[in-house]
């Protein structure tokens, strides 16, 4: 059993890290937020002072950060802060299993790499209730030795492992699974909305689109009108599963690929316009299936009351 660091203990971080335990590893834990920390703690975790005593005597230490620039900061540091990197034993397996930019694997790659450190992107898709569920989907990026061995410690997490590729694989393959996830949203919208201007059943309408070509993941799990899909955040006046804060920034990591890649990814370019305008609105933290309440032009959404 390996002594395992872990950076983040937050909504997805805590779970995660809990099935380490489960599993028999030692995991050492720190959040800047101690009130995430202590969940983290009842579910066998140890918590410690900071993240360089989580990470100094580990075989491999997680991270699971909210954005790109703290993933850099904890990883390579700055000015103020000593880097991951620099503290961990040489040959120290770390994986960041947050969502970042495709520049920011690249350059912890690149700083891991210079100090004898073995790194994995390491992003995951199955959300906090896949994180829960010990049924993630990992996507791992790096060289075949780490990823091999990153492979197997991140099982007790997984459903489903891909050891996609090379360096910044992982990542890459995220952000382009998140950019489909955000234009079929929009779609499963739409084709909701129309469905039910043209005064069909939505219950009919819904489970016949789940068996023709116009099924997508959020036509099944977050179908945006109330009482035709149990998972769906329409039920609960779009309290989240997947906060629109969360999708805006994910989208936008995509999006920075495209245009570095010379793409024009119009589709994504749409949904990103609607993200920014529901957290102007202040929905930040509703669901991202809120989007649906620009389709009819009046912006009544059944199911969301703004005031509740
Ligand atoms: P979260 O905000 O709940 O957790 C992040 C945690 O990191 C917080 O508890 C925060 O206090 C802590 N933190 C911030 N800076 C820190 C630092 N310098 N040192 C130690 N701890 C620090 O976010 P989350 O929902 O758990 O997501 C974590 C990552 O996983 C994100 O990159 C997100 O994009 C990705 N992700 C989230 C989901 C989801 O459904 N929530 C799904 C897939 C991937």
């Amino acid at each position: 059993m390996a002594v395992i660091g872990w950076i983040g203990l937050g909504h997805m971080g805590a779970p995660m890290a809990a099935h380490l335990v489960e599993a028999g590893h030692e995991v050492a834990g720190f959040d800047v937020d101690p009130r995430m920390a202590e969940r983290a703690a009842s579910a066998g975790v140890r918590l410690v002072a900071d993240a360089a005593t989580a990470a100094r005597e580990a075989d491999a230490v997680f991270t699971s950060l909210p954005r790109s620039e703290h993933s850099r900061q904890v990883l390579i540091g700055d000015a103020e802060h000593t880097g991951l990197f620099d503290v961990v034993r040489r040959g120290t397996l770390v994986l960041d299993t947050s969502t970042v930019d495709v520049e920011t694997a690249r350059v912890c790659h690149e700083a891991a790499a210079a100090r004898g450190i073995r790194f994995v992107d390491s992003p995951v898709s199955g959300g906090i209730a896949g994180a829960h569920a010990g049924s993630l989907t990992f996507m791992l990026g790096g060289d075949e030795e780490a990823t091999s061995e990153a492979a197997a410690l991140v099982q007790p997490m997984a459903g489903h492992v891909f050891v996609v590729g090379g360096p910044t694989a992982g990542i890459a393959a995220k952000l382009a699974n998140n950019l489909m996830l955000f234009i079929t949203l929009q779609a499963a919208s739409e084709g909701a909305r129309l469905a039910e201007a043209l005064g069909l059943d939505p219950v009919v309408f819904h489970d016949l689109a789940t068996v023709s070509s116009g099924d997508s993941w959020p036509l099944r799990t977050w179908y945006p009108v109330p009482g035709v899909v149990e998972t769906s955040p329409a039920n609960r006046n779009f309290d989240a599963t997947f906060t629109t804060r969360l999708a805006e920034k994910d989208l936008s990591y995509a999006l920075a690929a495209g245009d570095a890649a010379g793409l024009d990814l119009a589709a994504g370019r749409l949904a990103m316009e609607r993200f920014a305008r529901l957290i102007n609105e202040g929905y930040g933290d509703k669901d991202c299936s809120l989007v649906v309440k620009y389709v009819a032009r009046d912006g009544r959404t059944a199911g969301f009351d703004p005031a509740a």
